[in-house]
């Protein structure tokens, strides 16, 4: 049977053979490994394996693994899935980045309980290129000025974007909005410092986003097996 430090070695070659493949510079894509739903168990035992950049998507569920993993202090955590107005506070003070920011009042508030002494959030506004109801994020037309309203929040460092193309479509399709995603990510580096983080790319669509220029892929399954 595989473990957790197999699957993550199978998954870093596979980054690897990617980037090659695109190529692009070595060891230019980072690896989030998304470990909602899953045990601190396979935490440890990923962060063992080496891996240092987790995902989670629940606010509570992620506290309370930040919680209970308080020693291993070299952990960075990335929340990435949607965040309502009242459960701000939580994600504030206990996360490093948070990469589905999907409206101006979710940064506005993040920025003002980040704790005094913490060094800012890391954030990544999240877009929905392809505006699926289902989907949190904001339109390629009100980038520009949140992104300029974040840069002015103190609290908050803006690292990049953050996308969920749908891969259900055809690789034609897949690609048409890869690169609709890499064009405002490239605009987005010319009109702001520090824009270092293109999170993009899953399981099944890793290859296709980064031959598109992503930085960081969220891999869940495929590390820890699949959920329930
Ligand atoms: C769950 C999740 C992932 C990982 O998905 P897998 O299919 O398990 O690899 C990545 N990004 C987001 C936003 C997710 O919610």
């Amino acid at each position: 049977m595989q473990t957790i430090a197999d699957r993550l070695t199978n998954a870093r070659q596979e980054i690897e053979h990617a980037i090659a493949d695109a190529h692009r510079p070595a060891h230019c894509v980072r690896l989030l490994a998304v470990s909602k739903t899953k045990p601190v168990s396979d935490i440890k035992a990923a962060y063992e394996a080496g891996q240092r950049q987790f995902g989670e998507n629940y606010i509570q569920e992620g506290v309370a693994k930040i919680e209970q993993l308080k020693m291993l202090s070299d952990i960075e955590w990335h929340m990435i899935g949607p965040i309502q107005s009242n459960k701000t506070k939580l994600v504030a003070e206990h996360f490093d980045w948070v990469q589905s920011v999907d409206r101006l009042k979710i940064a506005t508030r993040l920025n003002e309980q980040r704790p005094a002494g913490m060094p800012p959030l890391n954030v990544c506004i999240q877009l929905n290129l392809e505006q699926e109801a289902t989907k949190s994020g904001i339109l390629p037309a009100e980038l520009p000025g949140i992104a300029e309203a974040i840069c002015a929040l103190p609290n908050l460092k803006l690292r990049g974007l953050m996308a969920i193309p749908a891969t259900n479509v055809s690789e034609a399709q897949q690609c048409d909005t890869l690169s609709q995603l890499h064009a405002l990510y490239t605009e987005l580096q010319a009109s702001a410092d520090g824009i270092d983080t293109l999170s993009v790319g899953m399981s099944n669509d890793m290859a296709l986003a980064i031959a598109h220029g992503s930085t960081m892929v969220r891999i869940g399954t495929a590390i820890f097996g699949s959920r329930n």
